[in-house]
């Protein structure tokens, strides 16, 4: 029988050695498998309550392991997903997920102000990365996140589970094929009512403030809606709660201009349960709501067409269509480079608010 390094001459990886780490060596020998094994780095409210069951109606990954600094959920979590002890990691001891084969993908479901520490650690380790949107809090961040991704020859996918949605697809579609001609006119909005005080969405270090969070999905509707990207924005940040909202806004209004001369009026927020897109075209128009719920997304357009495709639970398909997309070895439908063109929109914004005038993106 072969041995390994028997193996890796015969393959030519011996020279490749010189040039890739480790544990690219290591996933070259090793099988590929059909079904990836997942680690939840963060064990909050979108891991417990939308990933993690997600996960159990997956085909082509798994919840294999956890990454959480609360060890009193170690028990909790092992126990409903029976997971194993070894696959049990907390912050510090996280980066020896290098050596465990049971995980493929490491899934970072942090505040934003983490995703980029334990992105870069966790691309070190070789496993492909799963990231929460938003992305981060700065391009710098983002920038940095991709670098470590090519670096270690990972993927990297960011959660727009959207983006994933056959209804939100028809928008793209739409944006791409022009039925209707040119858009000219957007409104797109996505907002609901936090009741919390104290949480990371009020916090500016933890990335928070309502562009932290549902600002992004506004965004993301106009720019789906455009099938551009904008060039200007100008924006204005407030809030009705100031005893909660002192370091970060709770709404933010926002008008973007793209090349194409359409302009889109954007609003989000904490403080009002709000979600919808409608797109006048040139020779038409597409109304969407809600845009970007977890499911049951749904609109119609000018010409009598329904947007409804069925999907009452976007997760499983996104958490599917990625694996797969690691194991054919194929791009990433929403890749780094995506989270950091929202983001790159969400700098003009508070550049914006801060100059009080029209900024160029
Ligand atoms: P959460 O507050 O419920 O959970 C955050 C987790 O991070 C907790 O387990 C907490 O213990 C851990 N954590 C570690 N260090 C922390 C610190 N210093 N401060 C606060 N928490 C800390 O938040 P969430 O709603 O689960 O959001 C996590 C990420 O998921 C965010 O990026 C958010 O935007 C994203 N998210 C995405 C969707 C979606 O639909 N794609 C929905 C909800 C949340």
């Amino acid at each position: 029988m072969k041995n390994r390094r028997d193996f890796l001459k015969s393959t030519g990886l011996i020279a490749a050695s010189a040039v890739f780490s480790p544990h690219v060596l290591l996933k070259a020998t090793q099988p590929q498998k059909t079904k990836l094994g997942i680690a939840l780095v963060g064990l909050g409210y979108y891991s417990t309550d939308l990933i993690a069951p997600a996960l159990l109606k997956t085909e082509h990954c798994e919840l294999k392991g956890i990454v959480t600094g609360t060890p009193s959920k170690v028990e909790i979590w092992k126990n409903k997903y029976g997971l194993a002890d070894k696959n049990i990691y907390d912050y510090n001891n996280f980066d020896q997920i290098a050596n465990n084969p049971d995980i493929d993908i490491i899934y970072v479901i942090l505040p934003p102000s983490m995703h980029r520490e334990f992105v870069v650690r966790g691309a070190a380790t070789g496993k492909h990365i799963f990231c929460e949107k938003p992305m981060a809090p700065s391009v710098a961040d983002c920038q940095a996140m991709i670098d470590a991704c090519n670096k270690n020859n990972v993927k990297l996918s960011i959660g727009y589970r959207c983006q994933h949605d056959p209804n939100l697809q028809q928008v793209i579609k739409v944006a791409k094929e022009r039925p209707f001609g040119k858009p000219k006119m957007i409104n797109s909005a996505a907002g609901y009512f936090d009741g919390r005080t104290t949480h990371w969405k009020q916090n500016k270090a933890l990335g928070g403030g309502v562009m932290g969070d549902m600002g992004v999905y506004a965004l993301q509707g106009a720019r789906m809606a455009a099938g551009e990207e904008p060039i200007s924005v100008i924006a204005q940040a407030s809030t009705t709660r100031p005893e909660i909202y002192k370091e970060v806004e709770e709404t933010m209004m926002f008008q973007l201009e793209f090349p194409s001369g359409a302009k889109a009026a954007c609003q989000s927020s904490f403080g009002i349960n709000m979600n919808h897109l409608q797109v006048n075209y040139e020779k038409g128009w597409l109304k969407m709501e809600p845009q970007s719920g977890y499911g049951n997304n749904k609109g119609s357009m000018s010409d009598g067409t329904i947007i409804n495709f069925p999907l009452p639970s976007q997760q499983p398909k996104q958490l599917d269509e990625d694996a797969l997309s690691i194991i054919e070895k194929k791009p990433m439908l929403v890749p780094g480079e995506e989270g950091l063109r929202d983001i790159r929109v969400v700098e003009a914004i508070y550049k914006s608010v801060k100059s009080g005038g029209v900024v160029k993106i």
